[in-house]
């Protein structure tokens, strides 16, 4: 058994050596790759067929909002990105270490995924890792 805490953020790993990295789920039939286990593939309807999948930690901008209204507590402004990795996969998270202006935000720049510990507690007062994009080194 591992020793680190389970994962609370869905779909990080914590291996017992090496890197977090994002499981997501393949499908062994038709090869869809989804972030949540299913009973069934969503794109085949294949049954049981969804096996755990590492996903790429390189990925391309797909579409972001910079966000500038927020929950009292939340800085702003910030950018919300959605990013398609290398190998399948599309993942939802905050773009960092880039200035909240479109100018300097392109569709399709490559991005890197980064496990950084979380700027806010859960619920219970924990400090968490979580998963955040910024552009490629
Ligand atoms: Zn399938």
């Amino acid at each position: 058994m591992s020793e680190h805490p389970l994962p609370i953020t869905p779909l990080v790993q914590i291996p017992e050596s090496g890197d977090p990295y994002l499981q997501g789920f393949k499908c062994k039939s038709c090869g869809a790759i989804t972030l949540k286990s299913r009973m069934a593939c969503a794109k085949c309807g294949g049954r049981d067929t969804l096996e755990p999948f590492r996903l790429s930690t390189k990925g391309t901008l797909h579409a972001y909002s910079i966000i500038y209204r927020a929950f009292p507590g939340i800085d702003v402004p910030f950018v919300s990105a959605i990013a398609d990795l290398e190998g399948g996969g599309t993942i939802k998270t905050n773009l960092i270490d880039v200035e909240p202006d479109p100018e300097k935000i392109q569709l399709g720049m490559d991005v890197d995924v980064v496990f950084q510990i979380a700027p806010r507690k859960d619920a219970e007062g924990n400090e968490y890792l979580a998963y955040f994009l910024k552009p490629a080194a």
